[in-house]
């Protein structure tokens, strides 16, 4: 999509500090922390949110959290914890209309999630 933001980072139109990339999945680190580690791991084909999702983006979606997995080792919250969060649609904030997966840790994040 020509003014999505998150395509023009896919296509290195607007610099971001990028943790990881392969064909399809991009990862990040988000321009507003709200902890220590703030990752945004994304694909790189625009879908809107998870309600664009089809079978055929099984293996996608996959991949997606086996990278959040290994990155999560890597920046060294494997252990101590972290939270992967999808916003999708009005009620839960999402900002940015392309699918995105915030990976959040570095610090206790506390039980509220609503
Ligand atoms: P949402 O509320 O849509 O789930 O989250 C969007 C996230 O994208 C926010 O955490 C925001 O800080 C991040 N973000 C928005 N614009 C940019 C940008 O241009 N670069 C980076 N790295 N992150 C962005
Ligand atoms: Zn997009």
């Amino acid at each position: 999509m020509a003014d999505c933001i998150f395509c023009k980072i896919v296509k290195k139109e607007i610099p971001s500090e990028v943790l990881y990339e392969d064909e399809e999945v991009l990862a990040f680190k988000d321009i507003n922390p709200v902890a220590p580690v703030h990752v945004l791991v994304i694909p790189k084909k625009h879908l809107i949110s998870v309600n664009d999702l089809v079978d055929q983006d099984v293996s996608l979606i996959g991949n997606i959290f086996i990278v959040i997995k290994k990155l999560a080792a890597q920046l060294g919250i494997a252990e101590s914890g972290f939270r992967v969060v999808t916003n999708t649609g009005p009620d839960s904030g999402q900002v940015v209309g392309h699918l995105h997966f915030h990976l959040i840790g570095g610090k206790s994040l506390g039980v509220k999630i609503g």
